[in-house]
């Protein structure tokens, strides 16, 4: 019998700041498996569209950001020290620049507009064309990989992400309060889940993982035993 495990695609889609991609980076160095953040490149887009008069005192102009579109060049570059790849916009690193509270203010929107998910959907597809990827977003098992393997929708309670949102702000120095976070991840969530194109919503063969009030530990022993049944039902 064959025990190679198969080299499958790992979706994980949900809310806001659940911790996606900390659960996910962690599952892609315990499979040697590359990690894609996809949130980072709707910030990317986000951050070069605020950068460059795509946005105006909080609004988005979609025209002016379609236009700047075909300006906008994403790559990533593995770096060792974090354990996953940085997002660079045509070769500047932007890792530290995408996260802020005035990007999260806006991604929603950016990320909306149809020629903007065009285009990062079909580079996310070209990516994780050969498998062996866990890509983590909010539309990856249900329009970027609508055949992956196995697919996680992660949630957690809404205060429990805020807390954990806004420790990780405040220790890099940005001065938000509580609520401000916690209005940025539940308006997120609301526009995230009624946008007309690629909405937020569970793929109908996507299990649920609530990590409110679980250990990263007990996150990835539930996911030894998913990914086991997914490679048994392979074999
Ligand atoms: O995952 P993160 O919170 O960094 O994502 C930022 C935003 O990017 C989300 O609130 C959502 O509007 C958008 N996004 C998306 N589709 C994805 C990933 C993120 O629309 N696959």
């Amino acid at each position: 019998m064959n025990t190679t495990p198969k080299k499958i695609v790992i979706a994980i889609d949900g809310f806001s700041s659940c911790g996606k991609s900390t659960f996910a980076k962690s599952i892609a160095a315990r499979l040697g498996y590359i990690f894609i953040d996809t949130g980072a490149m709707y910030r990317a887009v986000t951050l070069y569209a605020l950068e460059n008069e795509g946005i105006r005192n909080g609004i988005v102009d979609e025209e002016a950001v379609v236009a700047l579109l075909s300006q906008i060049s994403i790559t990533f570059r593995f770096n060792a020290q974090r354990g996953a790849s940085d997002i660079y916009v045509n070769g500047d690193l932007v890792e530290g620049k995408i996260r802020t509270i005035e990007v999260s203010n806006c991604v929603s929107a950016v990320s909306s507009i149809r020629e903007v998910r065009e285009k990062l959907v079909a580079m996310q597809q070209e990516m994780g064309a050969a498998r062996g990827v866990v890509m983590d977003g909010r539309d990856i098992g249900t329009v970027v990989f609508p055949d992956a393997e196995l697919k996680i929708y992660m949630t957690a309670d809404a205060m429990v992400r805020a807390e954990r949102r806004y420790a990780e702000l405040t220790a890099k120095g940005d001065k938000v309060s509580l609520d401000e976070v916690l209005e940025n991840v539940v308006s997120r969530d609301k526009a995230d889940m009624s946008r007309a194109i690629s909405p937020l919503r569970q793929a109908e063969d996507a299990i649920v993982l609530d990590n409110s009030y679980m250990t990263v530990e007990e996150q990835m022993a539930w996911f030894e035993r998913e990914f086991e049944r997914v490679q048994q039902s392979l074999a």
